[in-house]
């Protein structure tokens, strides 16, 4: 059995060394947020480097669903009240643009296949109603789905999110990483970061999202890690999926790939407070919850290849941080997807670069950092 991301051992992202002596920003973070912040800079004339305790793209980014959706982890309709109609319309539709670039980056790991967010029982539905009809009043493109023939278990009713599609995560890292570098960036891998300290760099951004604990306290208090497991299955012969699945809130989330196999994720809630964690390792209560799952979703249980876990970060309001961390001055952070960082830690690893190139953006203001960071 496999303990490594299926994503990694087909692509493994790897650049060409280069050497810098003396760099105006470091990066600290090799996913899919530190490449597109580092490719930003880079292309601005900065000197840049990246660093990573691992190597580029093993961290979050390539341990994920490979679900790229638009939006952020709340609701539409929630999103509207919470952060104002105005703000949820922006974020959304800047999530769309931010899905249209992954594509055009990503190539072929990318399929534009749609994805279908189901309700696991009339609660759900209700819930999931008034996301769709908030969405259809703002203008996006929506379709409600009442007939779920294709899946064995009782679902009642699901949005299709026709924009959506399906990522291969370590080969779009590969994609991003290969743009920093040749715009001039360079990457220090296996390179942990223990103090902000020991950087020389005139300005450092933090783009570790759930995993980068012990480099500032106040971000530890405001960005909480948490752990995702996820299972993959040998190649399944029929086609049962065409798209990106998931249900319950999002808790469990499953697809099918081009090759067959079945990547199932999810049952975090099962023991929520042990799968709050930056503790990467499986456990067996969730890899049971998945195990059964998967008999339920097949009718049968299929040869288990790979099995893992990787870590993101939640916050609060489910906003990420992106913006100056107060307090500190140079120092710049851009993470808490809360669970949806294969789009959104693009936009955002864009978005904090260009927010250090002295550009304002009304993004900004929503995600600012000063909102959940205490200035200790
Ligand atoms: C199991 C799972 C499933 C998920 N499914 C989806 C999905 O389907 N769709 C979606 O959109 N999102 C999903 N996510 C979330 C998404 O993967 C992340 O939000 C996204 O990858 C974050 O990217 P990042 O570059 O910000 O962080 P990461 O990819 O986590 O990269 C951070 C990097 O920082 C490095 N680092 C940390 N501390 C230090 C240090 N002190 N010194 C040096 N380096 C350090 C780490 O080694 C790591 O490589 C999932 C996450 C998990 C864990």
């Amino acid at each position: 059995m496999e303990t490594q991301p299926f994503w990694l051992e087909e692509s493994r992202p790897v650049v060409a060394a280069r050497d810098l002596d003396r760099v105006e920003i470091a990066v600290i973070g090799a996913g899919i947020t530190g490449c597109a912040c580092a490719g930003v800079l880079a292309r601005a004339g900065k000197r840049v480097r990246v660093y990573d305790a691992r190597g580029i793209g093993e961290g979050a980014s390539g341990r994920n669903g490979g679900f790229a959706l638009r939006g952020a982890a709340a609701r539409y309709d929630v999103a509207r009240e919470t952060y104002g109609v105005d703000a949820a319309r922006e974020l959304w539709q800047r999530t769309e643009h931010a899905l249209d670039r992954l594509e055009a980056i990503a190539g072929d790991a990318f399929r534009r296949t749609g994805s279908l967010r189901l309700a696991a029982d009339v609660e759900e539905r209700v819930e999931i109603q008034g996301e769709y009809e908030t969405l259809r009043e703002d203008g996006f493109a929506v379709e409600w789905r009442e007939d779920l023939a294709h899946l064995r278990s009782d679902f009642r009713g699901a949005i299709f999110h026709p924009r959506d599609g399906a990522v291969q995560p370590a080969a779009f890292v590969q994609h991003l990483a290969d743009l920093a570098v040749e715009a001039g960036a360079a990457f220090a891998e296996h390179r942990p970061i223990q103090s902000l300290e020991e950087v020389e760099a005139e300005q450092i951004v933090i783009a570790t999202d759930g995993s980068g604990r012990g480099l500032l306290p106040e971000l530890d208090e405001a960005l909480w890690p948490a752990r995702g497991q996820v299972l993959a299955t040998a190649p399944v012969a029929d086609r049962l999926f065409e798209c990106p699945h998931y249900a319950r809130h999002g808790f469990d989330y499953w697809q099918q790939l081009r090759n067959g196999r079945i990547v199932l994720g999810g049952f975090r809630d099962f023991s929520i407070l042990t799968e709050m964690t930056d503790d990467e390792m499986t456990t067996e209560p969730i890899q049971e919850a998945l195990d059964v799952f998967l008999v339920e979703l097949l009718g049968q249980m299929p040869e288990v290849t790979h099995r893992w876990a990787g870590i993101f970060g939640l916050t609060q309001d489910l906003l990420p941080l992106v913006g100056p961390v107060p307090g500190h001055d140079g120092v710049w952070v851009a993470a808490g997807y809360s669970g949806h960082g294969n789009v959104l830690g693009l936009l955002c690893g864009e978005l904090v670069a260009d927010a250090l190139l002295g550009h304002d953006e009304s993004l900004l203001q929503l995600f600012s950092p000063a909102r959940l960071v205490q200035h200790v």
